[in-house]
Protein backbone atom coordinates (compact mmCIF):
# COMPACT_ATOMS: atom_id res chain seq x y z
CA UNK A 1 0.00 0.00 0.00
CA UNK A 2 1.47 3.37 -0.73
CA UNK A 3 0.44 5.75 1.85
CA UNK A 4 -2.53 5.36 4.77
CA UNK A 5 -5.99 5.97 4.21
CA UNK A 6 -8.66 6.43 6.09
CA UNK A 7 -11.29 3.97 4.84
CA UNK A 8 -15.16 5.23 5.80
CA UNK A 9 -18.03 2.03 5.27
CA UNK A 10 -21.20 3.31 4.67
CA UNK A 11 -23.99 1.18 5.53
CA UNK A 12 -28.03 1.34 5.22
CA UNK A 13 -29.64 -0.56 7.49
CA UNK A 14 -33.47 -1.45 7.52
CA UNK A 15 -34.97 -3.90 10.15
CA UNK A 16 -31.69 -6.55 9.96
CA UNK A 17 -31.55 -7.56 14.12
CA UNK A 18 -30.68 -11.26 12.40
CA UNK A 19 -27.33 -10.18 11.01
CA UNK A 20 -25.76 -7.20 12.61
CA UNK A 21 -23.67 -9.46 14.96
CA UNK A 22 -22.09 -11.43 12.00
CA UNK A 23 -21.87 -7.84 9.92
CA UNK A 24 -19.97 -5.73 12.89
CA UNK A 25 -17.83 -9.10 13.52
CA UNK A 26 -16.96 -9.25 10.00
CA UNK A 27 -16.61 -5.50 9.05
CA UNK A 28 -14.73 -4.91 11.83
CA UNK A 29 -12.28 -7.64 11.13
CA UNK A 30 -11.91 -6.29 7.68
CA UNK A 31 -11.48 -3.32 9.34
CA UNK A 32 -8.33 -4.76 11.55
CA UNK A 33 -6.48 -5.82 8.76
CA UNK A 34 -6.40 -3.03 6.57
CA UNK A 35 -3.03 0.05 7.45
CA UNK A 36 -3.66 3.41 7.82
CA UNK A 37 -6.79 5.20 9.65
CA UNK A 38 -8.34 5.57 11.92
CA UNK A 39 -11.08 3.90 10.16
CA UNK A 40 -14.69 4.28 10.60
CA UNK A 41 -18.42 2.65 10.04
CA UNK A 42 -21.28 4.94 9.68
CA UNK A 43 -24.15 3.09 10.06
CA UNK A 44 -27.66 4.48 9.49
CA UNK A 45 -30.76 2.84 10.51
CA UNK A 46 -33.53 3.43 8.33
CA UNK A 47 -36.11 3.44 10.85
CA UNK A 48 -36.04 0.23 11.83
CA UNK A 49 -38.53 -1.55 14.21
CA UNK A 50 -36.64 -3.91 15.58
CA UNK A 51 -33.82 -4.17 17.09
CA UNK A 52 -31.67 -3.18 14.86
CA UNK A 53 -31.38 0.49 16.73
CA UNK A 54 -30.15 -0.75 19.89
CA UNK A 55 -27.94 -3.20 18.89
CA UNK A 56 -26.04 -0.26 16.56
CA UNK A 57 -25.86 1.98 19.41
CA UNK A 58 -24.83 -0.14 21.53
CA UNK A 59 -22.26 -1.19 18.97
CA UNK A 60 -21.57 2.75 18.43
CA UNK A 61 -20.73 3.25 22.52
CA UNK A 62 -18.66 -0.12 22.40
CA UNK A 63 -16.23 1.52 19.45
CA UNK A 64 -14.99 4.57 18.59
CA UNK A 65 -14.73 3.71 14.80
CA UNK A 66 -18.64 3.17 14.81
CA UNK A 67 -21.03 5.77 14.41
CA UNK A 68 -25.51 5.60 13.76
CA UNK A 69 -26.64 8.15 11.90
CA UNK A 70 -30.93 6.89 13.47
CA UNK A 71 -33.33 8.56 10.73
CA UNK A 72 -37.07 9.57 12.05
CA UNK A 73 -38.38 7.06 9.88
CA UNK A 74 -38.28 4.63 6.97
CA UNK A 75 -37.14 6.84 4.24
CA UNK A 76 -36.07 3.80 1.90
CA UNK A 77 -32.65 2.22 0.61
CA UNK A 78 -31.36 5.27 -1.55
CA UNK A 79 -32.40 7.86 0.29
CA UNK A 80 -30.44 5.38 3.68
CA UNK A 81 -27.40 5.27 1.48
CA UNK A 82 -27.40 9.01 0.76
CA UNK A 83 -27.81 9.86 4.67
CA UNK A 84 -24.99 7.52 5.04
CA UNK A 85 -22.92 9.29 2.07
CA UNK A 86 -23.29 12.70 3.91
CA UNK A 87 -21.78 11.39 6.91
CA UNK A 88 -18.85 9.83 6.51
CA UNK A 89 -15.47 11.12 6.81
CA UNK A 90 -12.69 9.01 5.34
CA UNK A 91 -10.40 9.17 2.42
CA UNK A 92 -12.49 6.46 0.39
CA UNK A 93 -15.43 5.41 1.28
CA UNK A 94 -16.88 1.80 0.39
CA UNK A 95 -20.64 1.23 0.47
CA UNK A 96 -21.81 -1.88 1.29
CA UNK A 97 -25.03 -3.78 1.87
CA UNK A 98 -26.03 -4.73 5.82
CA UNK A 99 -27.23 -8.08 5.11
CA UNK A 100 -23.15 -9.48 3.68
CA UNK A 101 -24.88 -10.14 0.40
CA UNK A 102 -21.54 -8.16 -0.77
CA UNK A 103 -18.53 -9.95 1.03
CA UNK A 104 -16.83 -7.13 3.19
CA UNK A 105 -13.39 -9.24 2.70
CA UNK A 106 -13.16 -8.23 -1.01
CA UNK A 107 -12.62 -4.63 0.53
CA UNK A 108 -8.93 -4.74 -0.05
CA UNK A 109 -9.77 -5.65 -3.64
CA UNK A 110 -11.40 -2.47 -4.12
CA UNK A 111 -8.75 -0.66 -2.28
CA UNK A 112 -6.21 -1.92 -4.82
CA UNK A 113 -7.86 -0.92 -7.24
CA UNK A 114 -8.14 2.72 -5.85
CA UNK A 115 -4.81 3.00 -5.53
CA UNK A 116 -3.86 2.46 -8.85
CA UNK A 117 -5.61 5.44 -9.40
CA UNK A 118 -9.16 4.87 -10.07
CA UNK A 119 -11.80 7.38 -8.64
CA UNK A 120 -14.96 4.72 -8.56
CA UNK A 121 -14.71 0.75 -8.11
CA UNK A 122 -17.57 -0.55 -8.67
CA UNK A 123 -18.69 -4.21 -8.08
CA UNK A 124 -20.35 -6.19 -10.68
CA UNK A 125 -22.46 -8.94 -9.38
CA UNK A 126 -21.47 -12.75 -11.02
CA UNK A 127 -23.55 -15.49 -9.93
CA UNK A 128 -26.41 -14.08 -8.26
CA UNK A 129 -27.76 -16.89 -5.68
CA UNK A 130 -31.93 -14.81 -5.99
CA UNK A 131 -34.64 -17.18 -7.84
CA UNK A 132 -33.58 -16.98 -11.64
CA UNK A 133 -36.73 -15.52 -12.25
CA UNK A 134 -35.26 -12.40 -10.23
CA UNK A 135 -32.11 -12.99 -12.29
CA UNK A 136 -33.53 -12.69 -15.68
CA UNK A 137 -35.34 -9.49 -14.43
CA UNK A 138 -31.88 -8.16 -13.33
CA UNK A 139 -30.14 -8.74 -16.23
CA UNK A 140 -33.15 -7.14 -18.76
CA UNK A 141 -33.25 -4.33 -16.46
CA UNK A 142 -29.45 -3.94 -16.30
CA UNK A 143 -29.41 -4.31 -20.41
CA UNK A 144 -32.66 -1.64 -20.76
CA UNK A 145 -30.99 0.62 -18.59
CA UNK A 146 -27.81 0.50 -20.11
CA UNK A 147 -29.30 1.31 -23.85
CA UNK A 148 -31.74 4.03 -22.85
CA UNK A 149 -29.31 5.64 -20.23
CA UNK A 150 -27.75 9.24 -21.62
CA UNK A 151 -24.53 8.23 -18.95
CA UNK A 152 -22.37 5.34 -19.78
CA UNK A 153 -24.04 2.80 -16.76
CA UNK A 154 -21.82 -0.08 -16.22
CA UNK A 155 -24.01 -3.78 -16.44
CA UNK A 156 -24.92 -5.57 -13.39
CA UNK A 157 -23.52 -2.58 -10.91
CA UNK A 158 -25.02 -2.43 -7.75
CA UNK A 159 -24.54 -0.05 -5.07
CA UNK A 160 -21.48 -2.20 -3.61
CA UNK A 161 -18.45 -0.38 -4.45
CA UNK A 162 -15.34 2.50 -3.75
CA UNK A 163 -15.16 6.17 -4.15
CA UNK A 164 -12.58 8.60 -3.71
CA UNK A 165 -13.27 11.62 -1.68
CA UNK A 166 -13.15 13.89 -4.46
CA UNK A 167 -15.70 11.69 -6.47
CA UNK A 168 -17.76 11.52 -3.57
CA UNK A 169 -17.78 15.32 -3.17
CA UNK A 170 -19.28 15.51 -6.32
CA UNK A 171 -22.15 13.15 -5.94
CA UNK A 172 -22.91 14.74 -2.64
CA UNK A 173 -23.97 17.59 -4.45
CA UNK A 174 -26.62 16.02 -6.67
CA UNK A 175 -30.06 16.10 -4.25
CA UNK A 176 -32.35 14.67 -6.62
CA UNK A 177 -35.50 13.29 -5.07
CA UNK A 178 -36.07 9.72 -6.65
CA UNK A 179 -32.18 8.57 -6.61
CA UNK A 180 -30.64 6.04 -8.37
CA UNK A 181 -27.17 6.49 -6.55
CA UNK A 182 -25.07 4.19 -9.14
CA UNK A 183 -26.52 5.82 -11.76
CA UNK A 184 -25.14 9.08 -10.14
CA UNK A 185 -21.84 7.79 -9.06
CA UNK A 186 -21.63 6.63 -12.99
CA UNK A 187 -22.74 10.10 -13.96
CA UNK A 188 -19.80 11.70 -11.29
CA UNK A 189 -16.81 10.74 -14.28
CA UNK A 190 -13.34 10.20 -13.01
CA UNK A 191 -11.98 7.58 -13.40
CA UNK A 192 -14.26 4.36 -12.86
CA UNK A 193 -13.22 0.68 -13.22
CA UNK A 194 -15.37 -2.48 -12.45
CA UNK A 195 -14.44 -6.24 -10.31
CA UNK A 196 -16.55 -8.49 -10.78
CA UNK A 197 -17.27 -10.26 -7.43
CA UNK A 198 -19.46 -13.13 -6.46
CA UNK A 199 -23.13 -12.10 -4.73
CA UNK A 200 -23.60 -14.17 -2.11
CA UNK A 201 -27.22 -15.13 -0.57
CA UNK A 202 -28.38 -13.02 2.55
CA UNK A 203 -26.89 -13.83 5.60
CA UNK A 204 -30.29 -14.01 7.36
CA UNK A 205 -33.49 -12.46 7.02
CA UNK A 206 -34.97 -11.41 4.55
CA UNK A 207 -35.04 -8.91 1.14
CA UNK A 208 -36.38 -5.69 2.19
CA UNK A 209 -37.63 -5.44 -1.57
CA UNK A 210 -41.14 -6.39 -2.58
CA UNK A 211 -42.03 -7.12 -6.42
CA UNK A 212 -43.21 -3.78 -6.58
CA UNK A 213 -40.49 -1.95 -4.96
CA UNK A 214 -38.14 -2.79 -7.50
CA UNK A 215 -40.34 -1.96 -10.19
CA UNK A 216 -40.47 1.11 -8.49
CA UNK A 217 -36.13 1.51 -8.16
CA UNK A 218 -36.25 -0.07 -11.67
CA UNK A 219 -38.71 3.11 -12.88
CA UNK A 220 -36.62 5.54 -10.80
CA UNK A 221 -33.48 4.36 -12.47
CA UNK A 222 -34.84 4.59 -16.18
CA UNK A 223 -36.70 8.15 -15.32
CA UNK A 224 -34.20 9.76 -13.42
CA UNK A 225 -31.77 8.69 -17.17
CA UNK A 226 -33.27 8.88 -19.68
CA UNK A 227 -35.91 10.85 -21.70
CA UNK A 228 -35.71 7.99 -24.47
CA UNK A 229 -38.82 7.15 -22.97
CA UNK A 230 -40.76 10.53 -23.84
CA UNK A 231 -39.21 10.58 -27.26
CA UNK A 232 -40.61 6.81 -27.75
CA UNK A 233 -44.06 8.61 -27.94
CA UNK A 234 -43.53 10.78 -31.07
CA UNK A 235 -41.84 8.16 -32.83
CA UNK A 236 -44.83 5.75 -32.23
CA UNK A 237 -46.78 8.56 -33.08
CA UNK A 238 -45.23 9.48 -36.69
CA UNK A 239 -44.96 5.18 -37.69
CA UNK A 240 -48.86 5.12 -36.52
CA UNK A 241 -49.53 8.76 -39.06
CA UNK A 242 -47.96 6.65 -41.57
CA UNK A 243 -49.63 3.45 -41.63
CA UNK A 244 -52.94 5.01 -41.52
CA UNK A 245 -51.48 7.37 -44.63
CA UNK A 246 -50.85 4.18 -46.32
CA UNK A 247 -54.52 2.77 -45.66
CA UNK A 248 -56.07 5.96 -46.70
CA UNK A 249 -53.98 5.28 -50.33
CA UNK A 250 -55.08 1.94 -50.61
CA UNK A 251 -58.97 3.34 -49.77
CA UNK A 252 -58.35 5.48 -52.58
CA UNK A 253 -57.32 2.89 -54.73
CA UNK A 254 -60.59 0.70 -53.92
CA UNK A 255 -63.10 3.00 -54.15
CA UNK A 256 -62.11 4.68 -57.04
CA UNK A 257 -60.35 1.67 -59.60
CA UNK A 258 -62.05 -1.47 -58.08
CA UNK A 259 -65.14 0.60 -57.29
CA UNK A 260 -65.58 -1.23 -53.67
CA UNK A 261 -65.48 0.20 -49.94
CA UNK A 262 -62.87 -1.11 -47.25
CA UNK A 263 -64.84 -2.72 -45.11
CA UNK A 264 -63.57 -3.33 -41.33
CA UNK A 265 -65.93 -2.49 -38.33
CA UNK A 266 -63.47 -5.41 -36.18
CA UNK A 267 -60.90 -3.28 -37.77
CA UNK A 268 -62.52 -0.20 -36.28
CA UNK A 269 -62.90 -0.75 -33.14
CA UNK A 270 -59.71 -2.55 -32.35
CA UNK A 271 -57.67 0.34 -33.95
CA UNK A 272 -59.46 2.84 -31.71
CA UNK A 273 -59.25 0.94 -28.69
CA UNK A 274 -55.61 0.09 -29.48
CA UNK A 275 -54.86 3.99 -29.81
CA UNK A 276 -57.10 4.90 -26.78
CA UNK A 277 -54.52 2.11 -24.80
CA UNK A 278 -51.44 4.04 -26.52
CA UNK A 279 -52.72 7.57 -25.82
CA UNK A 280 -53.50 6.87 -22.09
CA UNK A 281 -50.18 4.68 -22.00
CA UNK A 282 -47.90 7.56 -23.04
CA UNK A 283 -49.95 10.27 -21.25
CA UNK A 284 -49.22 7.62 -18.11
CA UNK A 285 -45.18 8.57 -19.11
CA UNK A 286 -45.48 12.01 -19.07
CA UNK A 287 -47.09 11.75 -15.68
CA UNK A 288 -44.46 9.72 -14.82
CA UNK A 289 -41.87 13.09 -15.74
CA UNK A 290 -44.49 15.27 -14.36
CA UNK A 291 -44.80 13.72 -11.03
CA UNK A 292 -41.08 13.87 -10.85
CA UNK A 293 -40.78 17.61 -11.62
CA UNK A 294 -43.53 18.16 -8.63
CA UNK A 295 -41.52 16.11 -6.31
CA UNK A 296 -38.16 17.91 -6.73
CA UNK A 297 -39.79 21.36 -6.63
CA UNK A 298 -41.15 21.29 -3.38
CA UNK A 299 -37.57 20.74 -2.43
CA UNK A 300 -38.37 18.31 0.59
CA UNK A 301 -35.25 16.86 2.26
CA UNK A 302 -34.14 13.61 1.49
CA UNK A 303 -34.40 12.76 4.73
CA UNK A 304 -34.46 13.64 8.60
CA UNK A 305 -32.64 13.08 11.35
CA UNK A 306 -33.69 11.59 14.84
CA UNK A 307 -30.32 11.67 16.61
CA UNK A 308 -26.83 11.15 16.09
CA UNK A 309 -24.33 8.37 18.21
CA UNK A 310 -20.70 8.71 17.54
CA UNK A 311 -18.56 6.11 18.94
CA UNK A 312 -16.57 8.69 21.57
CA UNK A 313 -18.90 11.66 21.80
CA UNK A 314 -22.03 9.93 22.37
CA UNK A 315 -25.63 11.07 21.82
CA UNK A 316 -25.97 14.16 19.31
CA UNK A 317 -28.87 15.82 18.19
CA UNK A 318 -28.89 16.56 14.93
CA UNK A 319 -28.24 20.04 12.85
CA UNK A 320 -30.63 22.30 12.69
CA UNK A 321 -32.93 22.05 9.67
CA UNK A 322 -32.07 24.73 8.31
CA UNK A 323 -28.09 24.38 7.96
CA UNK A 324 -29.17 20.90 6.07
CA UNK A 325 -30.77 21.95 3.46
CA UNK A 326 -31.88 18.92 1.12
CA UNK A 327 -30.31 16.95 4.10
CA UNK A 328 -27.03 17.96 3.62
CA UNK A 329 -24.53 20.30 4.90
CA UNK A 330 -20.99 20.20 3.49
N1 LIG B 1 -32.56 -1.01 3.36
C1 LIG B 1 -32.79 0.24 3.92
N2 LIG B 1 -34.04 0.79 3.85
C2 LIG B 1 -35.08 0.15 3.21
C3 LIG B 1 -34.82 -1.10 2.61
C4 LIG B 1 -33.55 -1.65 2.69
O1 LIG B 1 -31.89 0.85 4.49
O2 LIG B 1 -36.17 0.70 3.20
C5 LIG B 1 -31.21 -1.60 3.45
C6 LIG B 1 -31.16 -3.04 3.92
O3 LIG B 1 -31.08 -3.13 5.32
C7 LIG B 1 -29.91 -3.56 3.24
C8 LIG B 1 -29.87 -2.78 1.94
O4 LIG B 1 -30.69 -1.63 2.14
O5 LIG B 1 -28.75 -3.25 3.98
C9 LIG B 1 -30.35 -3.59 0.75
O6 LIG B 1 -31.63 -4.13 1.01
P1 LIG B 1 -32.02 -5.62 0.62
O7 LIG B 1 -30.92 -6.55 0.97
O8 LIG B 1 -33.34 -5.91 1.23
O9 LIG B 1 -32.15 -5.50 -0.95
P2 LIG B 1 -31.72 -6.61 -2.02
O10 LIG B 1 -30.30 -6.98 -1.72
O11 LIG B 1 -32.66 -7.74 -1.83
O12 LIG B 1 -31.86 -5.91 -3.33
MG1 LIG C 1 -29.66 -7.73 -0.03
Amino acid sequence: MNSPVRISLAIPVYNEEAVLPELLQRTRNVLDEIPGGPHEIVFVDDGSTDRTQALLEQAAHGDPRISLVALSRNFGHQAALTAALDHVSGDVTVVIDADLQDPPESIPLLLEKFEQGYDVVYVQRVKRKEPLWLRACFFVFYRLMAALSDVQLPLDAGDFGLMSRRALEQLRTLREHHRYVRGLRSWVGFRQIGVRIERAERHAGESKYSVLRRLKGAMDGIFAFSIVPLRAAALLGGVTMFLSFLFALYSLYAKLIQHKSVQGFTALILSIIFLSGVNLFFLGVIGEYVGRIYEEIKGRPLYVISHIVRGNSGIMPPEPASARRSGYSG
